[in-house]
């Protein structure tokens, strides 16, 4: 049995992992943003418990950290979920709306894992994953700075699992392709079509395969993984660039950049 903190679990694909370590057997709790309603319900449904936190700002997740060590004496696993997306051109995205992306996608990150690595590295033990995306991998058209900052998370993961491997921590990092959460709720059908036909097994995902990834990679059957980025079935998009096909349906324009 695990304690768990999951960063991000009032919705979507940080809400089946929360349901995924509970049915598990783990003690889990997790942070919810602005979901307070979906976080209490979720609460009464598992009996997780929620901890109010804004990502973007270290302290706020220091709370969050520090309730979670105060409940269940230490964290285990920590898994990093919490994301926003975001559709614009380069040369339409504000400075501000670039900051909160990185904030909330990349810096997020940083300040969970500091918080959460001292007592790890005391312990010479621990499991961290961070949820990254396809795009931090291959780049989306119209989502530079969602995909800068999922690409962020991947060299995070990498350099981190080589820096905390001799404390007997392991770092991972999930890419899901395209999964049906909220996240998505956007784009339209004919753009899911095509990402569908992109992808090897012809379908979308689910949160909850998602989530049974996740509770793999904290499980001792992946005792001698770390470092790795995990595809959950990622669409192959070698072609035009990406997130072309789903973003130009999303935006409703050409997403590509004229400059004269
Ligand atoms: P949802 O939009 O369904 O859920 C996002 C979660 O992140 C919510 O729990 C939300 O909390 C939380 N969150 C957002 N901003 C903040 C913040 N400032 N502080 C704290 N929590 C915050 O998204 P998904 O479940 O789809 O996405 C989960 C992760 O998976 C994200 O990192 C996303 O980038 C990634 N991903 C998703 C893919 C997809 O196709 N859906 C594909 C690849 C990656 P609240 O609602 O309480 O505000």
């Amino acid at each position: 049995m695990n304690n768990v903190l999951i960063i991000g679990g009032s919705r979507g694909i940080g809400a089946a992992a929360v349901r995924c370590f509970k049915e598990n057997g783990d003690n889990v709790i997790f942070t919810y943003h602005k979901s307070e309603i979906e976080a209490d319900a979720l609460r009464q449904e598992t009996g997780a418990l929620p901890v109010r936190c804004d990502v973007k700002f270290s302290d706020s997740i220091k709370v969050a950290v520090d309730k979670a060590v105060s409940e269940m004496g230490k964290i285990d696993v920590l898994i990093c979920n919490a994301g926003i997306a975001d559709f614009n051109l380069i040369t339409d995205i504000s400075e501000s709306r670039w900051e909160e992306v990185i904030n909330t996608n990349l810096n997020g990150v940083f300040y969970a894992v500091r918080h959460v690595l001292p007592s790890m590295i005391s312990r010479k033990s621990g499991c961290i994953i961070i949820v990254s995306s396809m795009w931090g991998e291959v780049g989306a058209s119209c989502e530079v700075a969602y995909s800068a900052s999922k690409a962020g998370v991947i060299g995070l993961t990498k350099a981190l699992a080589k820096e905390v491997g001799p404390s007997g921590i392991r770092v991972n990092c999930i890419s899901p392709g395209m999964i049906d959460t909220d996240m998505n709720a956007e784009v339209s059908d004919e753009a899911k079509a095509e990402i569908k036909d992109e992808t090897p097994l012809g379908r979308t995902g689910s949160a909850e395969e998602v989530a049974a990834v996740m509770k793999f990679l904290a499980s001792e059957d992946a005792a001698f993984v770390t470092g790795q980025v995990i595809g959950v079935d990622v669409p192959r998009l070698n072609g035009v660039g990406g997130g072309f096909h789903i973003r130009s349906s999303v935006a409703g324009r050409n997403p590509r950049l004229t400059i004269s």
